[in-house]
């Protein structure tokens, strides 16, 4: 086998990617090429003009991109690419052009079951054999009947797809704010559709993180592992973006988060942006970055610090048992939306880089698989350049890796682009990258199902 085989495994084997990032602009033309004049593009035009100061005119785009032989106008106002600055406003103002069409779909069509087609057929040219899908419903469990009815034909549209060289999956992404409230909703959908269960196989917590705490999810994680022993033919696992966007708190909460939703259960973490960034450069990203966070936040990390003491100190954490026991004291009785800030200084980058490794190793020994996504972290994961993205630290440490495309089609990049791009700005040959990442496939969700 040579090495452009070797990367094979890890280009036809995508387990980081959401279904609504992952039309391209073709295929978004495809679709509303008979439609785009009925469609209600407000939600785009107002969002878009707000995050870049222009008005597109959407009918105006499609109907030149129809009758040119160019797509670039059209793209420049879909494709969220590096000149767009890495702000997560405008990513969602270009992300809005496909919202539109989704939306449109629903309400005239009677569903997304057309456009998720589309997608998948586009994976199946791109030669993916094994793809976990997810998706985060634009409803919760204050619409339960919707939020069940969109899981369900999204999982049934996967199901249908698979063939003997096509194997995919469905997460179902939890909305961060009622995890508990829609778990016992996905619970439902698998108790009424038992054909589903084998396309089922996870859930995933994504979008927006600051503010939501992993601990937060400790009712849910406990529920889950009840749930999963008295059914362990339906077992879910669980995906978690973590440590991606967190500029809302220090860099040790940062680290901290990512090790908490491992130590919770999940067996897979999106991103870890926090585990694999210097701690200097992620600092220096924005004027007193990471310097303030709530006291919520400050205190959760002097508890972690204490409990965690003696495996800390073995990585080159100092911890002033004292200090901290008096800093603690200091929050007691004091009101509950008080801000700490503290500034860093060498002494405290070199610990935060300690913390990583430490964090690290015990995701290896953990078993849990860090999902990187190179051009997503670049383009809105405020990782500065190539060099600094973290899949080096991940690479050079024992943590399993699988690489993904996260929104491939609002990048406009596949995850063959994205394995070369490991590839092309790691100092690894193909051989030993391969070696290094193995076969993602072994990482799949649901695999240590009884069956
Ligand atoms: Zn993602």
């Amino acid at each position: 086998m040579n090495a452009q085989t070797y990367l094979q495994a890890a280009k036809t084997c995508e387990l980081h990617i959401h279904l609504g990032g992952s039309l391209f602009t073709e295929d978004l033309l495809d679709l509303v090429r008979d439609h785009y004049q009925q469609i209600d593009w407000s939600f785009f035009v107002d969002n878009f003009a707000k995050a870049y100061g222009i008005r597109p005119d959407p009918i105006a785009l499609f109907a030149e991109a129809i009758n040119s032989p160019s797509l670039e106008k059209l793209k420049a106002h879909y494709v969220y690419g590096a000149e767009d600055g890495g702000s997560f406003e405008r990513f969602q103002a270009k992300f809005n052009m496909a919202i539109c069409v989704y939306r449109h779909w629903w309400a005239q069509h009677g569903g997304q079951e057309e456009i998720w087609r589309r997608i998948i057929a586009r994976h199946k040219k791109e030669g993916l054999r094994y793809i976990e899908y997810r998706s985060l419903a634009p409803y919760d469990h204050s619409n339960p009947v919707d939020f069940i009815e969109f899981h369900k034909r999204s999982a049934r549209v996967i199901h249908e797809a698979c063939n003997d060289n096509f194997e995919a999956r469905y997460l179902i992404s939890l909305p961060r704010w009622a995890p508990s409230e829609c778990y016992q909703l996905v619970q439902r959908l698998l108790d009424d559709n038992e054909d589903l269960i084998s396309t089922i196989v996870g859930l995933d917590f994504c979008h927006f993180e600051e503010g939501f705490p992993p601990d937060s999810t400790r009712a849910f994680f406990q529920r889950l592992r009840r749930d999963n022993e008295l059914r362990p033919g339906r077992a879910l696992d669980v995906a978690y973006h973590v440590g991606e966007v967190y500029f809302d708190k220090s860099l040790e909460s940062a680290v901290r988060w990512c090790h908490e939703a491992a130590e919770l259960g999940a067996i897979r973490l999106g991103h870890c942006t926090a585990l694999g960034l210097d701690p200097a450069t992620a600092a220096a990203r924005q004027a007193e970055a990471h310097e303030r966070e709530p006291a919520s936040e400050r205190l959760a990390q002097i508890r972690y610090d204490l409990n965690h003491r003696e495996a800390l100190e073995k990585f080159g954490v100092p911890i002033d048992v004292k200090a901290l026991e008096k800093e603690r004291q200091h929050f007691i009785g004091s009101p509950g939306d008080e801000f700490v800030q503290r500034a860093y200084d060498s002494e405290r980058l070199e610990s935060i880089r300690h913390r990583q490794d430490y964090v690290l190793s015990r995701l290896a020994e953990l078993d849990v698989v860090i999902e990187t996504c190179p051009t997503s972290n670049l383009r809105i994961g405020a990782v500065p350049d190539a060099q600094a993205h973290p899949v080096h630290r991940f690479l050079a440490s024992e943590v399993k890796l699988a690489i993904g495309a996260d929104d491939p089609g609002i990048f406009d990049c596949t995850l063959a682009d994205e394995v070369d791009w490991v590839h092309r700005h790691s100092d690894m040959d193909a051989d030993a990258l391969h070696a290094r990442l193995g076969d993602p496939y072994h990482y799949r969700l649901g695999r240590r199902r009884a069956r």
